[in-house]
This record gives C-alpha cells, sequence and structure tokens, in this order.
C-alpha cells in the first residue's frame, strides 16, 4: 500500500486558484469546478446539491460503525 501525501491545498484545475473543501472528500472552487474523491473533477450544475451521507463502513453484533460521505444529488425541479 502507497502512503498517500496530504495535499491541503488543492488547486483548481480551471482558474489555478486554491478550492476550498466543503465536505470532506468533496472540494468546490469559486469558477464553478468541483472535485470529488474518487471520480475527480467536475463543473457543478445549478440542478446539483451536495449533502452528506452516512455510509455504515463496519457491522459487528454489538456496533453499528458508519461515516459521513459526500454525495451528489440532482434537483429534478431543474432539470
Ligand atoms: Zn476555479
Amino acid at each position: 500500500m502507497a502512503e498517500k501525501k496530504k495535499n491541503p491545498k488543492q488547486r483548481c484545475p480551471n482558474c489555478g486558484r486554491a478550492m476550498k473543501q466543503q465536505f470532506i472528500g468533496l472540494k468546490h472552487c469559486k469558477c464553478g469546478t468541483s472535485w470529488q474523491k474518487g471520480s475527480g473533477y467536475f463543473e457543478r450544475t445549478p440542478g446539483m446539491v451536495f449533502a452528506l451521507e452516512r455510509k455504515i463502513t463496519k457491522k459487528s453484533k454489538n456496533s453499528v460503525r458508519s461515516k459521513q460521505v459526500p454525495v451528489i444529488r440532482y434537483d429534478e425541479k431543474q432539470g
């Protein structure tokens, strides 16, 4: 397993400004470019809604572990 380097100041590939973290694993730039861990850069559209969702990561007899992950929802009203 390769160790991941921390990269707190991620720069926008579109305008070069530092991107602002909205959630863990999801960053956004003022120019409209967003980045999500796993899927990479994409352009945010008005119908996109960023939200947090709980995901169960570990389940055992006595405990359930969950973590919050960013999800992208699409507002159907604006479609
Ligand atoms: Zn930008």
